[in-house]
This record gives C-alpha cells, sequence and structure tokens, in this order.
C-alpha cells in the first residue's frame, strides 16, 4: 500500500499538468488575459455581494462589457449557486456563440461532446446538454418551455435575463413569472434573478420587479442602509427617491472611444448603392486595420449587397488590399457565426453585413467604422388579419444610437448614417415593446398552461392591449386549447408544449388524430415552414422561369404544401451528392440541411408527447419515389389539418379574380414566388401574408369548401 502512494500522487500531478497542457486549457489561459481587461471584471465583487443580499439583481452596462459572458461564470463562484445557472439570448445565433465562447473561456468541451462539458445551450430544434452542464444558454423561448415541464425551475440556482433592453414578449413573460418564483415557498432553495441591459434605463423594470415581492415596500422607507449597494455606479440623478431594497442595481461603464458621426445631405433612395459606395470610398481611403460593419434590413438584403460587394472588390487595383464579406443574420448556420469573431486575414479588411442582431446581441471585435442604413425589419400585428408580419420601417433613435457606438469599442471610429440629421431627430425615442405589436396567442397559452387563472390581469411590465387579448383568447378557444371557462384543454396542454405557434401545434395535433393519419408528411410540411426559405433567392422575371423549369418535377399541382412535401423528400432520398442536387434545383442546400434537423427533433418530440400509436415513424417514410404523385385522399387530409390551425388564413375567389378571406373580407393576392401564382381556384389556404404594394399570400395550396365544412363544422 505504501509503495502505491507516492504514485497515486505523482498520477495526479502528471493528470492536472497533462490537463493544463491540453489545447483547451491552453486557449483558456491566453483566453484570461482578455477577460481580464473587460470593465466588468473589476466588478466581480460588487456583483456578487449583491446577489448576496439581494435575490434580484438589475445590471446595466454597455454592449461589450462583458456582461453575458462573464456574470454566468462569476456566479459560479457564490456559495448559493449549487446547481445551474440559465441565461436567456433573444436569437438562437447568440445562444450558441456564446456558450461556444465561454466554453472555450472556461477550457472545458461544448455541450454534448464531453460528459464533463460545463457550458452548454438549448435552442428549438438544437440542445446541447450534459450530464456536468453548469452554465446554460437558452432562447427565451426555450426557457419558457422549460417553466412549462418544471414550473419551480428545480435545476437552476439564477436565471439571467439578458438583453432585456429588446422588450421582447417571451421576456416580458418571463421577467412576469419570475418575479414571483423568486419567493415562491415551492422551492427548496431561493432562485436568484438578474436581469441584464445594454442600456441603463433600467428603474421602471427594478420597480416592477420589486413590486413582486411578497412585502413590496417593507423596507421602502429606510433608504440609506442598501443604497451604495443597490444603485452601484448610477450617479446620485439617476437613482430613484426612495428605494426597497429587494431588488440591487449595477452600473458597468462600457469602454467607449468618440465616434464620428455623418449624415446624408439628402435621403437617398438606393440604400444598396450608398451602402456599396460607403464601403469602397472608406475602404479605398482609412489605413488597416479598421473593419467595416454594415447594418441592413434582413437576410436578402445582405445576400444582394454581399454578392456587389465581392463583384466590385474582384476589380480593384491590386494595391487596393483585399475585402472579406461575412454575413450576420438571424439563421446563419454556426460555422458562419464563427468566422465573425476571427480577427481577419493579414492586409485584409472585415466587411460585416449584419441585421439589427449586430446591434446589442452579438459584439464583433475589430469594427471601427458603422455603415447603418436606419431600417430594421420588426414585427407588426395585423388585428383585420389576425396575423403577424415583418415590416420594414424606421429604426428607434436607440438603436441608432447603439449601432453607432459599435464603431468606437475598441479606437476611435466612424458612423455613417444613411439618412439625414432630420430623419434621425424625428425618430421615435425607443422601439415600442413586443407585447403592443403582435399576436398574443401563444402568450396567452403560456399563461394558461402554467396556471395564469385569469391572463387579462396577469401583472406585466408593459400591460398589453386589452382587445389583442380578446382576439388571442378567441384564437386559443377556436383551436380547442382552451375551453369555454378558459381552463386548457388536455389537447392545449401538448400543443403548448410543442415549439411552435399555438396555429402550428394544432395543425400537428389534427395530424395526429386517427381521421388524419398523416402526421409524419405534416411534419415534413411544417418543418419546412419554421425554417428560413428552402428556395433560393429568385430576382428576375426570367430567372423564375428558369427556378420554375429547375423545380418542375417537384411542382404540386395543389400548391405549395405539398410541393415541399415532395421537395423535402426527394432531398432526404438524394444519396449521392444533397449539395449538388439543391444547386441543380435552385434551391438551398443549407436550409434543407436544417429542414431535416427540425423534422428529426419534431419527430422525436412528437413520439414523447405519444402523438403517435407506434413506437417510432415508419422507416420507410423516405423510402418508395418521393416524386410520384402524392395520393389524393392524403393530400386532402394534409391540407384540411393546414384548415385546422390556420383558418383565418383562408381566401376565397371573387368574380373579378381576386382572392378574399374569408373570416376579415380582406383582399390578398398569391405571391408570384407560390407554385399557384397565376391560376385560379375556388378557395386557398395560405401560410403567411407578406406586404409590398400589397398583401401577397405566401405557401399557398388550393383547398375545397367541402373541406372547410368538414373541419368546421
Ligand atoms: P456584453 O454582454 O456586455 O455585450 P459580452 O460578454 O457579450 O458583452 O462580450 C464580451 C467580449 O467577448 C466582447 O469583446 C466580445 O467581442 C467577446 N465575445 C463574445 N462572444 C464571443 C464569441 N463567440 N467569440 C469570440 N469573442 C466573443
Amino acid at each position: 500500500v505504501q509503495s502505491k502512494k507516492p504514485s497515486a500522487s505523482m498520477a495526479k500531478d502528471l493528470k492536472r499538468k497533462r490537463e493544463n497542457d491540453s489545447p483547451l486549457q491552453a486557449k483558456r489561459l491566453k483566453l484570461m488575459v482578455s477577460r481580464k481587461e473587460l470593465p466588468i471584471w473589476s466588478r466581480k465583487d460588487d456583483i456578487l455581494g449583491a446577489l448576496e443580499k439581494h435575490n434580484i439583481l438589475v445590471l446595466s452596462g454597455e454592449t461589450g462589457s462583458g456582461k453575458s459572458t462573464q456574470i454566468p461564470q462569476f456566479l459560479l463562484d457564490a456559495s448559493w449557486c449549487t446547481k445551474c445557472v440559465a441565461i436567456t439570448q433573444p436569437r438562437r445565433v447568440a445562444a450558441i456563440s456564446l456558450a461556444r465562447r465561454v466554453a472555450e473561456e472556461m477550457g472545458t468541451p461544448l455541450g454534448k461532446s464531453s460528459p464533463a462539458s460545463k457550458v452548454g445551450y438549448s435552442v428549438r430544434f438544437d440542445e446541447a446538454i450534459g450530464p456536468s452542464t453548469r452554465i446554460k444558454y437558452l432562447t427565451e423561448g426555450m426557457l419558457l418551455q422549460e417553466m412549462l415541464r418544471d414550473s419551480s425551475f428545480g435545476q437552476y440556482s439564477c436565471v439571467i435575463i439578458d438583453e432585456v433592453h429588446e422588450r421582447n414578449l417571451n421576456v416580458d413573460l418571463l421577467l412576469g413569472f419570475l418575479r414571483e418564483l423568486v419567493y415562491s415557498k415551492r422551492r427548496k432553495q431561493p432562485l436568484k434573478l438578474v436581469v441584464m441591459s445594454a442600456t441603463a434605463d433600467v428603474v421602471g423594470i427594478s420597480r416592477y420587479l420589486q413590486a413582486g415581492s411578497p412585502e413590496p415596500s417593507s423596507n421602502g422607507d429606510q433608504t440609506t442602509e442598501n443604497d451604495e449597494q443597490e444603485w452601484n455606479g448610477f450617479s446620485e440623478n439617476e437613482r430613484p427617491a426612495r428605494t426597497a431594497s429587494r431588488v440591487a442595481l449595477v452600473h458597468v461603464e462600457g469602454r467607449q472611444y468618440p465616434v464620428t458621426l455623418s449624415y446624408l445631405d439628402k435621403p437617398c433612395d438606393d440604400m444598396a448603392q450608398a451602402a456599396l459606395e460607403r464601403i469602397f470610398l472608406i475602404h479605398c481611403k482609412e489605413p488597416l486595420p479598421g473593419d467595416i460593419l454594415v447594418f441592413l434590413t434582413g437576410q436578402d438584403k445582405i445576400q444582394q449587397l454581399k454578392a456587389s460587394v465581392e463583384a466590385f472588390a474582384a476589380n480593384l487595383p491590386p494595391k487596393i488590399p483585399p475585402l472579406q464579406v461575412l454575413p450576420l443574420f438571424a439563421a446563419l448556420p454556426q460555422s458562419a457565426q464563427q468566422q465573425i469573431f476571427q480577427p481577419a486575414p493579414p492586409r485584409t479588411r472585415k466587411v460585416i453585413l449584419a441585421t439589427n442582431i449586430a446591434e446589442t446581441s452579438v459584439t464583433v471585435p475589430g469594427v471601427r467604422f458603422v455603415i447603418d442604413c436606419g431600417k430594421a425589419k420588426i414585427k407588426h400585428f395585423h388585428p383585420k388579419l389576425n396575423l403577424d408580419s415583418l415590416l420594414i420601417q424606421a429604426i428607434s433613435r436607440s438603436s441608432a444610437d447603439q449601432r453607432k457606438g459599435r464603431a468606437g469599442r475598441e479606437a476611435p471610429g466612424q458612423c455613417y448614417r444613411l439618412y439625414t440629421q432630420n430623419s434621425y431627430n424625428i425618430l421615435e425615442q425607443a422601439t415600442s415593446p413586443e407585447i403592443l405589436r403582435c399576436d398574443l396567442s401563444a402568450a396567452v397559452l403560456t399563461m394558461i398552461a402554467r396556471g395564469v387563472k385569469d391572463p387579462f390581469r396577469f401583472p406585466l411590465l408593459t400591460p398589453p392591449n386589452p382587445k389583442s387579448m380578446m382576439k388571442a383568447m378567441l384564437q386559443l378557444l377556436r383551436l380547442e386549447t382552451i375551453d369555454s371557462s378558459g381552463a386548457i384543454t388536455p389537447v392545449g396542454r401538448k400543443i403548448a408544449r410543442l415549439p411552435l405557434p399555438p396555429n402550428l401545434g394544432a395543425v400537428i395535433l389534427y395530424a395526429a388524430s386517427e381521421a388524419s393519419s398523416c402526421l409524419a408528411e405534416v411534419i415534413d410540411i411544417v418543418s419546412c415552414l419554421t425554417v428560413e426559405s428552402i428556395y433560393q433567392h429568385i430576382e428576375t422575371e426570367s430567372a423564375r422561369e428558369e427556378a420554375l423549369a429547375a423545380r418542375g418535377t417537384l411542382t404540386r399541382r395543389s400548391g405549395d404544401h405539398v410541393t415541399l412535401l415532395t421537395t423535402i423528400r426527394a432531398y432526404a432520398a438524394e444519396s449521392t451528392d444533397r449539395k449538388a442536387w439543391a444547386d441543380a434545383h435552385l434551391l438551398s442546400h443549407r436550409a434543407l440541411q436544417n429542414v431535416l434537423a427540425v423534422r428529426k427533433q419534431l419527430r422525436a418530440q412528437c413520439l414523447s408527447a405519444k402523438l403517435l400509436s407506434g413506437k417510432t415513424f415508419p422507416e420507410d417514410t423516405d423510402a418508395g419515389d418521393p416524386l410520384q404523385p402524392v395520393d389524393e385522399d392524403l393530400e386532402a387530409r394534409i391540407l384540411k389539418c393546414f384548415i385546422r390551425g390556420f383558418v383565418d388564413n383562408v381566401a376565397k375567389l371573387c368574380p373579378n379574380g381576386s382572392y378574399k378571406t374569408l373570416l376579415g373580407n380582406e383582399i390578398v393576392a398569391i405571391h408570384p414566388g407560390s407554385v399557384l401564382f397565376g391560376r385560379k381556384v375556388e378557395m386557398i389556404l395560405y401560410n403567411e401574408l407578406v406586404f409590398t404594394s400589397k398583401a401577397y399570400a405566401r405557401g399557398v395550396s388550393a383547398v375545397r369548401v367541402g373541406w372547410l365544412e368538414e373541419v368546421w363544422p
């Protein structure tokens, strides 16, 4: 035994040495240097101290100060933090890239790749969580879903809600539930809540959280004792007169260098052209290093500008350094996301073409120049059509200021606004919270599933419009997710647990019924509807014809739903080269890969919810010839499921050839991208509307009046 002792300790030393020498550890040590330079690093004691005394901490700090990456790691050092830390993000891309970064900083592998991994993420249709995970990055929707399964959040010691300034609907809901859960007797140990914002405007939020405590103002009059702690980092005039001490506030100053601003003298009509010119003026005039960040409205505009910049850059004189053009939008695959954080190759300038995701969610290093188009895609609710859509509109002044700030993170920078100073002056101060401008049916269903008896009286940070609440209740009633007393039905409970909006959830449930028996097919179509478009972008009429010809064998007369089904099955059946197959059909290989991943997840979720009588989906779903016509009876059953979930989106042919929605009497036209474009059928069902010169229905199929009567007797 004695002779074994030294060798055991030697083995331990050896193990430690090996661990320190491993590439993961080497990377960890290297990153430690830059972590220590982050403004938040010197505030660790303040932050942990505040959470020792208080259950809730509201933390504000400039983008890039280190909140999202460092706070969860700080918390692991607190004695009360014995379980997991959850941290929410508004977007998948941020959740995944932050998890990867923090795993590197901690020297641990990411998620499921190793049982020892301490950091993981969970986003819709993708999860990387291991048995040892201590820090979990999730999208807001995923945390809400978890809450429905475990209402007291037993697995967490702390929940961090990041990016609250964006005021997404799901964040407002989470805050509503969490401010009570923090004091819940159902929990064995208290839950700590950290709410983080990129703007210092957090007084309203802290008051709201304060009011959730069982004794809201019991300490409210004893202001001084904890004031320094509570208002750490805030100047005297930023503090409210009197605060109760349930909620602590900490403000972290960011590092911000001066940014010179320029505006256009007169408004421009061609934003893409103006951005292109500005990129090359900067690139040819300004010395390296100094990357350019361009804010655009969406993926399509980003891809178009990327093509123009690359075409133009190819013809520059050799003495001008090359450009590396990188897109950044929510649907970007992981590998491409990671490129954003890499420094540009030597003697090269990076140009990042981003949506408003780069405003606060993702911090891109190396940027000295910002070009801001002044617009963003913002979600809006159309009460008459009972649906949400994304509209391009002017951003708020606070968004414009955030965008400008991106140029001055590492050195003095320049910001070019592609609009006039006058246009800036008349912008709204801040974007209104999402709760005031979107369909509330998913939110209301979540509240009811979580046990809220009267959603109209549930206290939210911004009370929603009662009319929108009523619309949501009616929609839920119609989908039979709630009964006439407002209580959740068994179907409603199942739908609430699917990671889908209630209408798509209803489609899935209906497909699983014995009468429909087309769950596998409907999951295929729903998977296509939940990812970005599977079609490559088409600009011109001639390109449209080319695309239709290329996709000819996949097109089905009944419309887009069954065409999607045929397409995804043909893609899945392709065994040699899926990418080449996708390109030959002018389809997006990346989107189709995503569809298959979503389908896999949805199938698993339907199995665990026991929506299928068998134990597995028939192995032969993808067998047989996918190009054979779909049986007419099956086709009818599939489309009836969609009528079930989308009855608001049914429109009837009028004598003048236009289509009018049955329930709202609104005129809609078939989108040129639909296989039904140019055809007249008695009735159509569509998946969504896009608004350009008029309301265009997209994802359209022909349906029969008789089916409607069958589904909605
Ligand atoms: P905040 O939440 O305050 O905006 P973050 O913690 O997100 O700040 O970022 C801190 C620093 O970490 C930034 O300088 C950023 O560039 C860097 N960083 C964040 N995520 C990544 C990533 N995925 N890869 C590389 N660097 C990253």
